[in-house]
């Protein structure tokens, strides 16, 4: 069975997930973008069964009445989302937090009408493999 491992920023928090994701989504609404303070965040959803934390224990942000982010308490890094509600049964990895994140493909933009405007041009964007030269 295909396994994907990863974990946050300073190594407090580990997991393990099992099996094939059932999408790879990068998410554009406002919750995810204020809690991970970037444009966008990339999730990739398991049943709940799959997903393992090997090392430490993730803090539990109440994002909304049933949305629940975690994420390492030390470092800040987000890891998993879950929704009792909207989600049941499943859990969502952060998929940014993977050892190997080319492992797993995104497949499609979500919540894009929460999506900043400029993002939707994002990848027509002058680009530098490292920064641009100074001028
Ligand atoms: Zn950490
Ligand atoms: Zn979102």
């Amino acid at each position: 069975m295909v396994k994907h491992t990863g974990g946050c920023h300073c190594g407090a928090v580990r997991y393990e997930v099992e099996g094939e994701s059932l999408t790879h989504a990068l998410c554009h609404c406002s919750d995810c973008r204020r809690h991970a303070g970037a444009p966008m965040v990339g999730w990739t959803m398991y049943p709940q069964a799959s997903v393992r934390v090997t090392r430490g224990e993730p803090a539990v942000y109440e994002s909304s009445e049933h949305g629940r982010r975690r994420f390492c308490r030390d470092c800040g890094t987000g890891l998993f989302y879950s929704n009792a509600q909207t989600l049941p049964g499943l859990i969502d990895v952060q998929s940014a937090t993977y050892d190997d994140p080319d492992a797993v493909p995104a497949k499609v933009h979500i919540q894009t009408a929460e999506r900043i405007a400029w993002m939707e041009h994002a990848h027509e964007l002058p680009t530098f493999e490292r920064y641009p030269p100074k001028a």
